[in-house]
């Protein structure tokens, strides 16, 4: 087995790694990253498909306040540019199709203001609580007692309103409101300024999209110390002594002084340590289920739909195609249309053969846009659930209870061990901006040391 010696071992080269790698490349720190997948970028996968269109399997979108990525962005010269938010949104609902502008459906008038006020009041609400420790509410444990959906049931009095609002739960936490935790539901739009923002293109987390995907701003930013992540090497076992830490996967074996781990909660519960983790982080780590996400990708010649004066935006009540975007790539011919598949709809339909998926998908589609739809070049998706090293996505969803109990030691070092990765970021947690915070601050704690 190779041994390295480093003064601080990354583990995991995802946006919250290569932060952490390029503070200490910063400030002139030896460092190595170790990753388990043949590629840098973790839940962020941009891939250039056989028709030549490029899609992003993973995260794609910045939002306008998530100002890490936008001075990473600026720094390499990436352009980014809107997703296209023009003309005619599509509403399937009872086997009836509408349109409307905007984020919000049009749809009856009491069902519109129960819509209104429960997003308002979630916004509301979310504004209370302290990023850094939404466990000090004075209101914590009765919201961590509670799921969304509970919330919902109390607070939200008409079947669309709810069924409309769970779609944007299921869009934004790839989880349904049933297996959230009120409190996390809270920190979490908070977190990503609120609810609104998080469920809108317009000033929201979908409205940028990055030239070359969201992989290649990673690799331009990894570029000056590319030799020194190890790539295809799983981290099995972390064991620390008086004076420092050692990682093992199956042929390296690091020796530092100093450790970040970016691997997410559930995930990190594989490793073995040694001595072994507290027991309130370690019963954390079995409490931090990672949500289930689909993107379906449908390339065609053109974006047609945009002839039509559609966006390519559809919300509907039937299944596969939930909610869709239009992704298609600035100053490309292709026509990108997206669809999300999200929670246990994620699980069930990828248990379907691909070519059903495909079928299924294109037929709805076809119902909404017409026969032009059936003349896709290609089509693409991915389950986040069957990555190994992901196992699920956006990121990790506190059910209830967990915040309260063992939120604190979310970010607390152990040892000579650090933890970053998005679920442990104060503002825009879950997101690649969040994943950056999360990085920067492990590495500042580790420089704050030296
Ligand atoms: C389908 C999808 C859509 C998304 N959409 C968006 C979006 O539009 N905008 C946005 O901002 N965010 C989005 N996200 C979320 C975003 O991708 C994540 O928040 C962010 O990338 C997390 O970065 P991270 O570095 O914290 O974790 P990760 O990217 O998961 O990095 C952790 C790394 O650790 C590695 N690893 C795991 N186990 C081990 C081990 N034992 N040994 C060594 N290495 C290991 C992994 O391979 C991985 O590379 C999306 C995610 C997905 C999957």
């Amino acid at each position: 087995m190779e041994t390295i010696q480093t003064d601080v071992v990354i583990i995991g080269a995802g946006y919250a790694g290569i932060a952490a790698a390029r503070k200490l490349q910063d400030a002139g720190k030896s460092f190595i990253v170790v990753e388990a997948r043949d590629r840098i970028g973790g839940r962020v996968n941009t891939e250039k498909l056989a028709c030549g269109a490029t899609v992003d399997l993973g995260a794609q979108w910045i939002g306008p306040t998530q100002h890490h990525i936008w001075k990473w962005a600026k720094e390499t010269n990436t352009e980014t540019y809107d997703c296209y938010d023009t003309g005619k949104n599509i509403l399937a609902w009872k086997n009836k199709i509408s349109t409307y502008k905007g984020t919000i459906p049009k749809i009856d008038p009491i069902s519109l203001i129960d819509l209104g006020i429960a997003i308002e009041r979630i916004n509301k609400l979310c504004k209370q609580i302290p990023l850094d420790a939404p466990w000090t509410h004075p209101k914590a444990l009765e919201y961590d007692s509670m799921t969304l959906h509970t919330w919902m049931e109390k607070n939200m009095y008409t079947k669309k309103a709810k069924h409309l609002f769970n779609i944007g739960v299921e869009t934004v936490f790839a989880a349904g409101a049933h297996e959230i935790s009120f409190l996390h539901a809270l920190f979490y739009c908070h977190s990503g300024d609120n609810m609104e923002a998080l469920i809108s293109i317009a000033n929201g987390a979908q409205q940028t999209l990055i030239k070359g995907g969201t992989q290649g701003l990673l690799q331009k930013i990894a570029a000056p110390f590319q030799d020194k992540i190890y790539l295809n090497h799983p981290v099995l076992k972390i064991s620390q002594d008086e004076n420092g830490v050692t990682i093992e996967s199956e042929k390296l074996s690091i020796r530092a002084k100093k450790c970040i781990s970016t691997i997410p909660p559930a995930l990190l519960n594989t490793i073995r340590f040694s001595p072994i983790l507290p027991q309130r982080k370690a019963q954390l780590l079995q409490r931090v289920p990672m949500g289930a996400a689909m993107k379906c990708f449908c390339i065609y010649k053109t974006p047609f739909w945009r002839k039509q004066g559609f966006s390519g935006q559809i919300v509907s009540d039937t299944l596969p195609v939930r909610v869709t975007f239009d992704c298609t790539n600035k100053d490309d011919d292709f026509g990108v249309l997206l669809v999300f598949v999200e929670g246990h709809n994620a699980r069930d339909f990828i248990e379907q053969p691909e070519a059903e998926r495909k079928e299924k998908i294109l037929n709805q589609l076809i119902g909404y846009f017409g026969e032009e739809a059936r003349n896709i070049l290609e089509y693409k998706d991915k389950c986040w659930t069957e990555e190994e090293f992901s196992r699920g996505c956006y990121a990790g969803n506190m059910p209830t209870g967990v915040l309260t109990q063992f939120g604190k030691t979310l970010r607390e070092p152990f040892q000579h061990l650090h933890f970053a990765g998005t679920e442990t970021a104060m503002r825009w947690n879950g997101y690649m901006d969040g994943a950056m915070e999360s990085g920067f601050r492990a590495a500042d704690e580790i420089l704050r040391n030296y």
